[in-house]
């Protein structure tokens, strides 16, 4: 193989587990796996978390459960409880019941195609979690009059069951977020409507990595006494931190408290990305390398090429003039910064300092040494977009 991504299940298990022990023996760790685990691979993910003891997982859409059914099918693993996070379509009802799928749901209309696919079956009241929109705007049903009349039409049937109550955090990563603060205090008021509609769900679930990760103004503490109050469990979601990664923590400029991030600091890459070297060459001092000649050899300079490119994930932004330096590659500890234009499936690295590098040696574009963040701080985005954004054969390791 020319280029490939090792993805280490005992980094991820391993940061599962401090995920879980930081949240607490009263808040379940469930673990999202959406965009094939952020590129690290569903098919490899979804068993290794399984095995370390994740009973629910998160994907996006109902494709993506079936690649989490299909991944632990045969593994001698119990199948774990799958949660689609995006918005269902109507066509998608009957994919979710057959598959045992949950949905997340906001209105009455999405309920009603579902209780028709489950109506079919004689199977036990069909599980369903409710998202409330707290201020996020993006998914959910608004607190009030909506929510309200969602949950009179729960309470008046028994094909669907409200299993779960869920909103996320728009700002989780600020600490003492007065926007956090806002959405707390709506969802709260749901509770309320949830007593008066006399219904019980088992699972009241909010918030993801940062959630866990920044503790200031507790917001781990204040869902578990939510779930307490509903005699529910509670439950937060998890992802990037997963894969070995956290937002920095951010503070809200009158915050004075605690800031410190908790498991950032015990967190451990789980992917390594990595190329062969396919050809090597020496050029002169004024020879113009890559794409319009952006860069200019001032020295007699040795040069690696790399098998990969923007068309892998190698983000563009990586690139170097003269002036501005770009990204780099290891080889071991060593670095060789990119030199000219990543193109699309090739990118030429500087090893003028490192004679012994020749064709077939491994480079690591990303993991050890350097991170998605390095990459990120680069390409202006942010560790998740990176990691997501790499494309090559994974294997595990
Ligand atoms: C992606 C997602 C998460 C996980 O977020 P991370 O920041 O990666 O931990 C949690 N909840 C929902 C609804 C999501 O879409």
């Amino acid at each position: 193989m020319k280029t490939w991504v090792e993805i280490s299940g005992q980094r991820l298990a391993a940061n599962y587990r401090l995920l879980a022990a930081t949240a607490g023996a009263e808040t379940t760790v469930f673990a999202v796996v959406k965009a094939d685990a952020y590129g690290h691979g569903v098919d490899l993910c979804a068993p290794v978390l399984s095995a370390a003891g994740a009973g629910w997982l998160g994907v996006t859409d109902p494709d993506e459960g079936m690649a989490v059914r299909a991944a632990l099918q045969n593994s001698g693993i119990e199948q774990p409880r799958v949660l689609v996070m995006s918005e269902m379509l109507d066509e998608e009802a009957d994919e979710m019941v057959e598959h045992h799928l949950t949905p997340v749901v906001s209105n009455i209309r999405q309920m009603e195609s579902l209780a028709r696919a489950a109506g079919q079956r004689p199977s036990s009241p069909f599980p369903i979690h409710l998202e409330i929109d707290t201020g996020m705007a993006r998914q959910g049903v608004p607190v009030g009059d909506a929510l309200d009349t969602v949950l009179r039409w729960l309470s008046s049937q028994s094909v669907i069951r409200l299993e779960g109550m869920m909103t996320h955090f728009a700002s989780a990563e600020i600490a003492g977020s007065h926007q956090t603060s806002a959405q707390r205090r709506l969802f709260e008021q749901t509770i309320h409507q949830i007593h008066s509609a006399g219904l019980q769900p088992a699972w009241i679930h909010a918030g993801n990595s940062s959630t866990v990760d920044n503790p200031a103004g507790e917001p781990l503490h204040w869902l578990e006494q939510l779930a307490r109050s509903l005699n529910a469990r509670a439950m937060v979601r998890t992802g990037l931190a997963l894969y070995g990664y956290s937002l920095p923590v951010e503070r809200e400029q009158d915050y004075a408290g605690d800031a410190q991030s908790l498991v950032q600091p015990g967190l451990e890459p789980v992917m390594t990305w990595k190329a062969r070297v396919t050809g090597v060459r020496e050029v002169e001092a004024g020879t113009r390398i890559g794409y319009n000649g952006t860069f200019t050899a001032q020295r007699h300079m040795r040069l690696a090429l790399l098998p990969v490119g923007y068309a892998d994930g190698l983000r563009r932004e990586l690139s170097s003039t003269n002036g501005r330096a770009g990204g780099w590659v290891l080889f071991g500890q060593a670095r060789a910064p990119i030199v000219g234009r990543v193109s699309m499936n090739l990118t030429i690295v500087d090893i003028t300092g490192l004679p012994a590098v020749a064709v077939g040696d491994e480079a690591v574009l990303l993991g050890e040494g350097i991170t998605a963040e390095d990459h990120a701080h680069l390409a202006g985005t942010i560790a998740y977009e990176i990691l997501c954004g790499v494309r090559a054969v994974r294997c595990l390791r």
